[in-house]
């Protein structure tokens, strides 16, 4: 299909939201990667208006996803940060280092910013969630959870704190997370 033929369909009717209230019904905020396999309300059942959906490379944490967060915290009433990687995520391919290198000869100059990669979705995630809970600009009373979606399966892992706490174990299932699965990520 040619870029024109995609953009004279119809909308979707179904793409109508239910309120026109801008604060997300569920004070929820997904920050996951822009891989286009993954339908991020879909993933964890919400609807249009239930929450934020920021993305990017990679589900980075980067400065500007701290900025549509904190935007989003204290201007639209969020709370609840979901961060989901994937696997057979594109960012497993290459590494900083070749994607620089490529760059910088393609165009004369080296990027002014960090490509993101990584090679563990897992420890992505726990990194992440490390990025946001020490973030001065997201508010206190924040709930960071991560998770790791698998492609093939549709089962969605939660990750466990790097020490997991008294109450909390590794690949402990919670509500929120609809799919079931018994497998990890493969990367
Ligand atoms: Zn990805």
């Amino acid at each position: 299909m040619s870029l024109d033929e995609m953009l004279s369909r119809r909308p979707n009717p179904a793409g109508v939201v239910r309120n026109l209230d801008a604060r997300p019904i569920e004070r929820v905020a997904i920050v996951t990667c822009m891989d286009a396999r993954i339908a991020a309300f879909g993933v964890f059942g919400l609807r249009l208006g239930d929450a934020h959906i920021i993305r990017n490379a990679g589900g980075v944490v980067t400065s500007d996803v701290i900025r549509s967060l904190a935007i989003s915290q204290r201007k639209l009433g969020t709370r609840n940060i979901l961060l989901m990687a994937h696997s057979g995520c594109g960012m497993l391919s290459f590494t900083d280092d070749e994607f620089i290198a490529e760059l910088a000869e393609e165009t004369g100059q080296p990027p002014t910013w960090r490509p993101g990669t990584f090679s563990d979705p897992i420890q992505h995630v726990r990194h992440g969630m490390q990025q946001l809970r020490t973030s001065p600009f997201l508010v206190a009373d924040t709930t960071v959870r991560g998770f790791v979606f698998d492609l093939h399966t549709g089962a969605v892992d939660e990750v466990a704190d790097e020490v997991p706490g008294p109450g909390r174990r590794s690949g402990q299932r919670q509500p929120l997370v609809q799919a079931a699965t018994t497998s990890s990520s493969d990367g």
